[in-house]
């Protein structure tokens, strides 16, 4: 498994529930994100209603999952957690939407998975707070309306694209997270590490947050196997070095690329030359899954402006070529 994965490993589970945040306060960064919500609630709680259905999309690993706790702790409701792909069909959705009270949060992880005949039951859940049932077969089918309770649907999603207009317009709130900055990072690592009582000076913080793909998970994930390593090698305290250190030892540059990323980035620039080259050709070439290259390695590289999307494929950026060490070809020098 891939330490600077952004996405949630099996062994992060419990790092990720000791480590959110629980108040809108303590939540580090995103600030718009954080100053809308922020209104919202406090607008919803004096007029004793739900809040509106709000929608996340970002990346993996940015805290959406953590917002909708926020949100429900602020709001101080139930928050009811789901995912796209475990609704299988339209009764799962309904027994969930009829257990739901006044105002409780309905959190649905990978919003963009649901089943469309799921879909569909929720739209007038959404807009009407109701749940429309078939009773019977054949001739004497009839169909009831049950009332349901007004509920907040939280939906978190990496792929806004994947999401159909129907569901996407029955939002009232919706909310990009972005990469974080190297700062930010920084700031979640001391908390984590005040948290996990781990030693930790600035310089170790500031170097982990560097390689930590602007990403909290990863850099919570990072300090956690720092940690080892600092206990072993360096009695404990988590400094620069140990940093540096560690992390080329787990083949880790200072960027926080690891060997997956240069192979792609390396593909691209020697097999194809620098492109434009099709995403499945490269996925095909490095024998990974294209959606995973996509949505989990892809975006941290365009945010660091290594590669670039056009309309012809993938592209690797003079920058991409300094940072592997590879001349430019002549026709990228002027
Ligand atoms: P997502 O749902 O977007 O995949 P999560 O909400 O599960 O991401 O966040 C992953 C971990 O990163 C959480 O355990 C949390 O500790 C940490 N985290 C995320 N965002 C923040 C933040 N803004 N401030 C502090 N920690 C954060």
């Amino acid at each position: 498994e891939r330490v600077i994965s952004p996405e949630q490993q099996p062994d992060d589970n419990r790092m990720d529930s000791t480590l959110r945040p629980e108040k809108l306060e303590y939540y580090v960064g995103q600030e718009r994100v954080k100053k809308k919500l922020s209104i919202f609630i406090q607008a919803a709680c004096e007029r004793n209603e739900a809040l509106d259905h709000v929608l996340l999309y970002g990346p993996p690993g940015l805290g959406k999952t953590t917002l909708a706790h926020i949100i429900s702790r602020e709001m101080n409701v139930n928050l009811h957690t789901t995912s796209g792909p475990a609704i299988e069909r339209p009764g799962d959705l309904a027994s969930i939407l009829t257990n739901l009270s006044d105002k409780d949060i309905l959190f649905i992880d990978e919003i963009h998975r649901l089943n469309p005949v799921v879909e569909e039951v929720l739209y007038p859940a959404m807009e009407d707070f109701g749940l429309d049932l078939m009773i019977g077969k054949g001739p004497s089918a009839r169909s009831v309306r049950i009332d349901l309770s007004h509920f907040t649907l939280v939906g978190a999603t990496t792929k806004i694209g994947r999401l159909s207009s129907p569901l996407r317009d029955r939002f009232g709130v919706i909310n990009r997270l972005g990469f974080y900055s190297d700062k930010e990072l920084s700031e979640i690592v001391k908390r984590s590490a005040r948290i996990l009582e781990i030693e930790v000076s600035p310089e170790g913080a500031a170097e982990i947050a560097r390689r930590a793909r602007g990403t909290p998970r990863v850099a919570n994930r990072l300090l956690r196997r720092i940690r080892d390593f600092a206990q072993v090698e360096a009695e404990g305290t988590i400094t620069g070095e140990v940093v540096t250190k560690a992390l080329e030892l787990m083949e880790i540059d200072e960027k926080g690329l690891d060997r997956i990323d240069h192979r792609l980035l390396e593909t691209i620039i020697n097999k194809f030359s620098g492109g434009p080259v099709g995403l499945k050709t490269i996925a095909a070439a490095i024998n990974e899954d294209s959606s995973t290259i996509e949505e989990v390695y892809e975006p941290y590289l365009l945010q660091l402006g290594f590669l670039k999307r056009t309309s012809q494929g993938r592209e690797a950026t003079p920058a991409a070529y300094k940072h592997m060490n590879i001349d430019l070809p002549e026709e990228m020098k002027s």
